[in-house]
């Protein structure tokens, strides 16, 4: 997702590129690129009009800051103009001072509420947090089933009454059902429409006058882009919403709708949903998810990730290994295992700028690779771990890796010129002769 945004965007900085400093006359043309670039994404033309004024405002007022080139400067700019359009943090999901806390989901019927109510239950689930949900969508008896059957799969009590009662009756009768059994939160699902329609918004009014819910969430398909902002709007202004939830951000879409929603609503985004699977909910991070927009990857949820992982002191000398060409195949190895450790390589490369666009058969061969250099490098000496220019010059010692590991000579003679390409390729880095590594957004 956001591909093209994050692509058109890098025209904007482009603008700016070679510049000494961003000044009233060179940011023009980079504000019209942002504007171009937002409104491609199908983000709301009030939206894209306050955000590109308050970008303006924003780098007009800013200093000049030492080592810092406008460009990048205009990027953190517009950074951070996202983050606050989205909201700045995450917003967790209400908890009621007294049991049970009452979520009512709405939204157009299509959009993934009945999947995003079970998401949710299961979510609050792992966070301790016992669920009831309760299907009041009597119109289709096919929604009702679905979400038995998600209960089922999901080991989530749904409560129903079929499709013979009235659906704000059904609605109360869940809550009180679930004070009786002392869940945490009770989470209503509702039927939707094709389109907004006033019979469906007075049934969505009277279940929330009746049962006082903590949390209206509506439920927003991202696919629609332009649609959603109307949409938000309207469910806001007549209902009343606490937040949103934003699905289908694994699909093809242009993103538009995660900047719109919050300024449209003043809600904010609490959760999105990234698949069709019932585990695919994530609690929405605007400074995430700006990040993403902008093509620099999910640098943070890496950064996290990593600090989890390593002992900073332990990177910053591992990082001036690299440098200085020290780097040898015990910290090949090292670095392998951590990898590990951070989740598998698919879920990784899909952080890192530029990365998220291999597939799954690329990435599949990625990891069969990553198992197949570990296994090489176990049978390595510790000496020949250390110093790997020894294994360049003797096809003896690569002869006794290859029948070791159970690989041909050829393919450990290939992992000693890889790494050692590898290695040279640092070194240069380390001394300045390279602009950062392809496809790294110059970071
Ligand atoms: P409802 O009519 O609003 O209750 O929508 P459903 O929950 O029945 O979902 C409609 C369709 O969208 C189903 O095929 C879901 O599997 C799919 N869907 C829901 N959420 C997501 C999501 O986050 N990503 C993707 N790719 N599909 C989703």
């Amino acid at each position: 997702m956001f591909d093209a945004l994050a692509e058109r965007l890098e025209d904007a900085w482009k603008k700016l590129r070679g510049q000494d400093k961003i000044s009233q006359a060179n940011i023009q043309d980079a504000l019209k690129e942002v504007r171009r670039a937002l409104l491609s994404a199908d983000v709301n033309l009030q939206v894209v009009k306050k955000f590109v004024a308050d970008v303006e405002t924003t780098a007009m007022g800013a200093d000049v800051i030492a080592g810092v080139r406008p460009d990048q400067q205009f990027i953190k700019i517009v950074y951070d103009e996202l983050v606050q359009v989205m909201g700045e943090s995450n917003v967790p999901l209400a908890k009621a001072d007294t049991s049970p806390t009452i979520v009512l989901m709405a939204g157009l019927q299509g959009t993934g509420k009945t999947t995003a109510t079970a998401k949710l239950a299961l979510h609050l689930g792992k966070e301790n947090r016992s669920c009831l949900m309760v299907a009041t969508d009597v119109y289709r008896p096919a929604a009702i089933d679905q979400l038995v059957t998600l209960g089922e799969q999901i080991n989530i009590p749904v409560f129903e009454m079929g499709t013979d009662t009235n659906p704000v009756e059904i609605a109360c009768q869940g809550v009180a059902h679930a004070k009786e059994t002392g869940v945490d939160t009770v989470i209503i699902d509702t039927a939707g429409r094709l389109q907004i329609d006033a019979e469906m918004m007075a049934e969505l009014a009277q279940i929330k006058d009746n049962v006082k819910p903590d949390e209206v969430l509506l439920v927003v398909d991202a696919m629609t882009g332009q649609e959603a902002a109307t949409l938000t709007h309207t469910f806001n202004q007549q209902i009343g919403i606490t937040g949103a939830i934003l699905t289908k951000l694994d699909g093809d879409t242009r993103g538009g709708a995660a900047l719109s929603v919050r300024q449209v609503s003043g809600q904010p985004i609490k959760f999105v949903g990234v698949g069709e699977k019932v585990e695919a909910l994530q609690p929405f991070y605007p400074d995430r998810m700006a990040s993403r927009i902008l093509g620099m990857g999910d640098v943070l949820t890496l950064v996290e990730k990593a600090q989890e992982e390593i002992d900073m002191a332990d990177a910053a000398q591992m990082q001036e290994k690299m440098l200085n060409a020290q780097f040898d195949f015990s910290d090949f190895l090292k670095q392998m295992r951590l990898l590990k450790n951070m989740g598998s390589l698919g879920g990784l490369m899909k952080l890192m700028p530029g990365m998220g666009k291999l597939s799954s058969d690329q990435l599949e061969k990625g990891e069969g690779k990553l198992k197949q250099t570990e296994a090489m490098i176990n049978s390595m000496t510790a000496e020949e771990r250390r110093n790997p220019d020894l294994l360049a010059g003797s096809p003896s010692r690569r002869r006794r890796i290859a029948r070791g590991s159970g690989h041909s000579e050829r393919e450990v003679s290939s992992l000693i010129s890889e790494f050692t390409k590898m290695r040279s390729l640092m070194k240069q880095m380390g001394q300045g002769q390279m602009g950062g590594l392809p496809g790294m957004g110059g970071m």
